[in-house]
């Protein structure tokens, strides 16, 4: 997707073959406004697809992204912090239930954790520091950076309880916090057990047998 011609090209399908079909559901949500209940905070890698992963449409995730999916702490200091407003607007604004912040296989983010930056990447050596305490004291290797980038979740899901607004809404039960740990390859998500601190694998076969037990069915309703 390079040239202007394959861009317009791109631009043109949307408005004319996607558009259409969803042009009643964008209206709504124009009118209505956006109610999304998750806010997903993601890495911007291309490989991580968000609406796709989450099976989902317009309104219905808040979705904030930056490279290594990592959340600033929250210092109320000076300064332009867009993933930290992002943050207070999908709790204070939008009083979104969930929070995901997804990791994700091969990510460029954490590599760099492990790399010397050229020095003209001055803010991306600054940022890169919100992941710094997930590194590992190894020589790096494709296994160092999985548990790397499943540590820098759990970072973030810690910093993220450090936002006031969001550990008044967790501490009451109306807000929950979700790590995962998206295998690109795989098209599997491991998810953070907060007790163990251990990413465990979601397994899509046990959720639907859960959902087709009546017991399991009555057990989520509650
Ligand atoms: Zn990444």
């Amino acid at each position: 997707m390079t040239s202007d011609d394959e861009i317009f090209r791109r631009l043109r399908r949307f408005q004319t073959r996607y558009f259409p079909q969803l042009r009643r559901q964008f209206e709504n949500l124009v009118d209505r406004g956006q109610r999304p209940t998750v806010l997903f905070i993601g890495c911007s890698d291309s490989r991580v697809v968000p609406y796709l992963l989450m099976d989902s449409g317009p309104g219905e995730l808040f979705v904030v992204r930056n490279i290594g999916n990592f959340v600033p702490p929250f210092d109320a200091s000076h300064g332009y912090h867009g993933t930290a407003a992002s943050i207070e607007f999908a709790v204070l604004n939008l009083e979104v239930r969930e929070i995901i912040v997804c990791g994700h296989s091969h990510c460029g983010a954490i590599r760099a954790l492990y790399t010397e930056l050229p020095p003209e990447a001055r803010h991306m050596g600054k940022w890169l520091e919100l992941g710094r305490d997930a590194v590992l004291p190894v020589t790096v290797s494709e296994e160092a950076l999985r548990r790397t980038e499943q540590r820098a979740v759990a970072l973030q899901i810690e910093r993220l309880m450090d936002y006031p607004m969001v550990r008044r809404r967790v501490e009451a039960g109306t807000l929950y916090l979700r790590g995962w740990h998206y295998l690109i390859e795989e098209g599997k998500v491991l998810v953070l057990d907060v007790e163990s601190g251990r990413f465990e694998p979601f397994d899509a076969a046990d959720e639907a047998a859960r959902a087709n037990d009546p017991l399991g069915g009555i057990n989520q309703l509650q």
